[in-house]
Order: C-alpha cells, then structure tokens, then sequence
C-alpha cells in the first residue's frame, strides 16, 4: 500500500481553517511593528504579508490572514520587537 506523508507546497489555500485553529491566534501592533519580515519567513502557512500602509514611525507595517492561520505561535516568538500578542479564543 501507498502512502503520501507530504504535501505539495504552497497549497495553504487548500486547507483554509475557517474557525479551527489551535485555541490562540496571534494579533499584531502595527504601531510597534518594524517591518522585519521576520514573521512572513517563519510563518508556516505563508499567510504573514507586509501591507501598502506605514505606521507612525514611517514602517510598512505586516498583517496576517488568520482564516489560514494554525495558531502556533512562531511569528510571535520570533518577532524581536515582540508586537505579535498571542490571544486566546474564545468561541
Ligand atoms: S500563529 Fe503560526 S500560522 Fe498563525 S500567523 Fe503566526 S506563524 Fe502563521
Ligand atoms: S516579526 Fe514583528 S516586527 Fe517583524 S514584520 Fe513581523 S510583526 Fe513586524
């Protein structure tokens, strides 16, 4: 028998959560926010992106897709300005 432990890559929009995640999803200070990048290269799901729009401080400031988002908490681990806060849901 076959078995297929991979996945393409790139097919987050295959396997959209809706409303299950993990039981935090992650909320971003724009105000706080440097512009790293740092969130989009770790975020498993590909679904942290810079916005058109600057923050006070004249940073691009980054969003992220949380209809996609598994909720494990690496972009808030690794942003070094710590603006990603870890939010419990509530549903
Ligand atoms: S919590 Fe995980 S899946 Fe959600 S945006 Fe952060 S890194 Fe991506
Ligand atoms: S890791 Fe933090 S500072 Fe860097 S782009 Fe993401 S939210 Fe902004």
């Amino acid at each position: 028998m076959k078995i297929k432990l991979t996945v393409q890559p790139g097919t987050t929009d295959q396997v959209k959560t809706g409303h299950w995640r993990e039981i935090h999803y992650p909320i971003i200070d724009h105000e706080k926010c440097i512009g790293c990048d740092l969130c989009a290269k770790i975020c498993p799901e590909g679904i942290c992106f810079p916005t058109s729009k600057k923050n006070s401080q004249g940073k691009i400031f980054y969003e992220n897709d949380l209809d996609y988002c598994k909720g494990c908490s690496l972009c808030a681990e690794i942003c070094p300005v710590k603006c990603i806060t870890m939010k419990e849901e509530f549903k």
